[in-house]
């Protein structure tokens, strides 16, 4: 038998947590067709002797659909090991989107999926649906609870995207719309995942001084709803709140054990991000839409109470926060707000909110307020998953190192040098379990009939090297990666074979 591809000799990590044995792997038409030893054939061979072979890495949390339909190569997924993402996250999906008079394929994401079934992109791509997305396109991003109508709609919206293959929904309270929705609207919606198994997924209300009710509330949604949830991008911001990820974690044993079925993903760094406007403008000014918030932070009055809210949240010091992308000031990319108010002459937070306007709002930040005792925490914990929480590179200059280094990173930071949890644990951190908990079929395992997604990699050396000021290294001894049995990157350099597709549950 001549195979397309054979793997030789490698340390094979099959991905359910058992420890690694030697073994050669074959591949034939894009699926792994034997695993055994001496393989003989192979029109093409990879001598993988001393390195380790995984099922490629899945991204429990990612944004990579936000810039797909412009950078389909997904490049940044794919160097870092990662032939899967789960887009579609923190209540904001690329569909439903509806634009003013404007027919296009992002208005149901039925439509969406429909398009983009014929077209290859760099990396494997699963959809939630935002439930931010079901409110704007529905009731816009207004400061109320729906109407009866207006929540039937969201069900009917979300529930043609469940049929045409979407996983699941997420949900973003931290957010406009999103953080405008109590529980009754939460619970109605998740009802309707929870009738095609898919899952909830949410970035919750708030990840600092109210985090406990914050995931009080999660669990109540899940409880309620009897849908499955994920607990995205799981941490504790600020230092007067370290440690409180002890106690969350505690709820979502007792959860599990009460019946619940609840995971959560982390991304390894100590610095969230998020556009500067989310984290600093009060949710009531959110809703006034991008003119009328530029509209209130030009108005002395408004702007005092703005700050005045701001400084109440943040305190007065914002030196935890660097500026990354900023297309109308790049000058200021990679520099803290305090720095960036001297050179201006200003107070602090009037630099921030003048960054926040001549951006029109399109300003992020990088915010390092997390606590490393409580990354590995979260990383160690039996039903965590990892994740990027990143869209894509684009042509952006400076990003979070997040999305080029996250997996690199707890193999070799978290694993290697902080043994948190074995190699084979971690692997399956990686792939059989968001495998399972997305219900990605032939996914997340080395086995005969499954997809050829794999990487192979020196685990005595695998690193991440992307930094918050050089944000663009990419990681070590990544040796390959493999989408569908073609090679999509070599020594992290991609190689420009699109070999992934959208995802979907009904095929
Ligand atoms: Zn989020």
């Amino acid at each position: 038998m001549q195979y397309d591809l054979v793997i030789k000799n490698g340390n094979i990590l099959d991905g359910t947590g058992n420890p690694h044995y030697l073994a050669d792997v074959a591949i034939q038409n894009g699926k792994i067709a034997k695993i055994a030893k001496d393989i003989k054939g192979g029109k093409q061979i990879i001598d993988a002797t001393g390195l380790t072979v995984t099922p490629g890495f899945i991204d429990s949390h990612s944004h990579a659909d936000n810039a797909v339909l412009d950078y389909p190569d997904l490049i940044e997924k794919v160097e870092q090991g990662i032939t899967t993402s789960i887009g579609g996250q923190c209540g904001t999906s690329v569909a439903p989107f509806i634009e003013k008079n404007v027919v296009s394929c992002r208005a149901t994401m039925g439509a969406f999926l429909d398009t983009m079934k014929y077209v290859p992109i760099g990396s494997n791509l699963a959809m939630l649906i935002g439930h931010g997305s079901l409110r704007k396109a529905v009731i816009g991003t207004e400061n109320r609870a729906p109407t009866f109508p207006e929540l039937h709609k969201m069900k009917k919206l979300l529930e043609d995207g469940l049929n045409h293959g979407a996983f699941g929904m997420s949900l973003g309270l931290f957010y406009a719309p999103g953080c405008y929705a109590e529980l009754p609207e939460l619970i109605e919606l998740a009802k309707v995942v929870a009738k095609h198994h898919g899952i909830v997924a949410a970035h919750i209300r708030n990840e600092n001084s109210k985090l406990i009710p914050a995931v009080k509330e999660f669990i109540t949604i899940i409880r309620e709803s009897g849908a499955r949830g994920v607990l995205s991008h799981h941490k504790v911001t600020k230092e007067e709140n370290w440690g409180k990820v002890s106690h969350s974690l505690h709820l979502i044993d007792e959860a599990n054990r009460n019946g619940c079925e609840i995971y959560c993903d982390v991304y390894p760094y100590n610095a969230s991000s998020t556009r500067l406007s989310s984290a600093f403008i009060h949710k009531n000014y959110l809703s006034l839409g991008k003119e009328g918030i530029i509209r209130a932070l030009s108005d002395p009055n408004e702007r005092r109470t703005i700050t005045k809210h701001a400084i109440e949240r943040h305190g007065e010091d914002l030196n935890w926060v660097m500026v990354t992308n900023c297309k109308s000031h790049p000058e200021f990319e990679g520099k803290r707000i305090p720095e960036i108010a001297e050179l201006w002459n200003k107070s602090q937070y009037d630099a921030l909110f003048d960054l926040v306007i001549d951006t029109n709002l399109m300003c992020d930040g990088c915010f390092f307020t997390i606590r490393e005792d409580d990354i590995e925490a979260v990383l160690a914990h039996p039903r965590t998953m990892i994740c990027t929480d990143a869209s894509v590179a684009k042509n952006l200059n400076v990003y979070h190192p997040r999305l080029r280094g996250s997996f690199p990173r707890v193999l070799g930071r978290y694993v290697r040098e902080r043994q948190i949890t074995s190699l084979p644990k971690m692997i399956r951190k990686m792939t059989s379990l968001p495998a399972t908990v997305y219900g990605l079929k032939k996914k997340g395992l080395l086995l005969e009939g499954f997809d050829a997604d794999i990487c192979i990699f020196d685990a005595d050396k695998i690193i991440d090297q992307a930094t918050f000021t050089d944000c663009k290294a990419k990681a070590k001894d990544l040796n390959y990666v493999l989408i569908n049995g073609h090679i999509v990157a070599k020594d992290a350099e991609y190689t420009g074979v699109k070999a992934g597709q959208f995802l979907r549950t009904t095929e």
